[in-house]
């Protein structure tokens, strides 16, 4: 019988995906993998290692924890950290020899003498705030500031400048008003820079949508895990979703008019039917927003949600007289015959977005990686 809930991940198909947004950016533009958050619940080193083959040729991540990750699996292409750094994070990042994103002059004397202190070089890129208003500086005078003092300082190396757009997924009338800012400020840290250095701007939905937010690389999440940055269908895009949950079916057993399934008695029936009780549950990942709002895809058809979510379980009308056994395979996130749902469909039905639904799925269910079917040991990443 099947693990009580899986996540199988399909390592081909974030291949393809990679190769997909390779093919749409062009031969002269790079794909940086955005692999943070474990590779949005993927598993970060063998998502990281299936865009690679894919056509990806540098790797981003959010920590200095996560980028320590991928160096102790051996992987070797330029890592960017684009969050902010503590000091007490930073020695492992200097240590993984990751490049960082550099906003504060302040941080930039800290990584002064932490290159120096460590006798190495550090590779830094600066950020612009060109309107997200999180990380980065607004004052395009103080990046540029930046930018020489990084060049005068031989313990760095200006790799790169950066800014992040805040609507690439919606209003792009807003996004160009962001990257107006940032062409000016790239021209000019480029008449700077005393070596080539990557200007980059685009995440995954940018990459689709906004072909003059490409400048020399791309940093795509979402989309290379085959989910739609829009939050609708990733087939709008040609995006091959990676990653499928299933569970099976634990249970079945009659319930009366009346009867009720579930903590606080949300589901009451209103006929003669079959409840499955299928073993996932918030401690999986599955939120309890979604009681009485989901379905589940058994035997190539659909089936609702019936009462709470509880921690370990969930409860499934299945109707009077089910094609059903116990054991059957349950999908919560992928294809089963002519019926699909989608992490987007999931995210729709709680007012959130794939990304989170898949940040969700916790660490007591397993990522089962393959390609196309073939398992593969999930530490290499086949
Ligand atoms: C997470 C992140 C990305 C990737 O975003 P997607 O929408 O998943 O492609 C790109 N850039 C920065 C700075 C990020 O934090």
């Amino acid at each position: 019988m099947a693990l009580r809930a899986v996540a199988e991940v399909n390592l081909a198909a974030i291949e393809r995906n990679a190769a997909r947004l390779c093919a749409r950016i062009g031969a002269h533009v790079r794909l940086c993998a955005v692999v943070k958050a474990d590779g949005y619940g993927h598993g970060a080193v063998p998502s990281a290692r299936a865009a690679l083959r894919g056509g990806a040729v540098e790797l981003a991540v959010a920590t200095a924890a996560e980028a320590g990750e991928l160096r102790r699996a051996g992987l070797s292409e330029p890592i960017l950290v684009l969050g902010a750094i503590s000091a007490e994070e930073l020695p492992d990042a200097v240590m993984a020899g990751a490049e960082l994103t550099v906003w504060d002059p302040a941080f930039v004397s800290t990584l002064r003498s932490q290159a120096r202190a460590r006798q190495t070089r550090i590779g830094v890129h600066v950020k612009l705030d060109s309107g997200l208003g999180r990380l980065g500086t607004r004052d395009a005078r103080q990046a540029l500031e930046l930018v020489r003092e990084v060049v005068a300082s031989p313990e760095l190396h200006l790799s790169g400048v950066m800014t992040h757009l805040a609507t690439a997924d919606g209003d792009l009338v807003f996004a160009s008003q962001q990257l107006d800012l940032f062409d000016t400020f790239e021209a000019e840290a480029r008449a700077l820079a005393s070596t080539d250095i990557t200007a980059h701007a685009a995440n995954s939905a940018a990459t689709l949508r906004l072909d003059r937010s490409h400048f020399d690389m791309v940093r795509a999440g979402i989309a290379l895990y085959g989910g739609d940055p829009m939050n609708r269908d990733p087939a709008d895009h040609q995006l091959e979703p990676a990653l499928t949950l299933r569970t099976y079916v634990a249970a079945l057993k009659p319930i009366a008019v009346g009867e009720s399934t579930g903590y606080g008695r949300r589901f009451i029936s209103q006929r003669e039917s079959v409840i499955a009780t299928i073993p996932i549950g918030y401690g999986d990942g599955l939120v309890r927003a979604l009681a009485n709002n989901c379905d589940v895809l058994i035997g190539g058809r659909r089936y609702p949600l019936c009462g709470m979510v509880s921690m370990d379980n969930i409860t499934v009308d299945v109707g009077p007289e089910p094609p059903l056994r116990v054991g059957d395979p349950v999908t919560l996130i992928g294809v089963d015959g002519a019926e699909r749902q989608t992490a987007e469909d999931l995210a729709q039905r709680i007012g959130t977005i794939s990304y989170e639904a898949f940040c969700l799925i916790s660490k007591r269910v397993p990522r089962l990686h393959h390609r196309d079917g073939v398992p593969v040991d999930g530490a290499h990443g086949g």
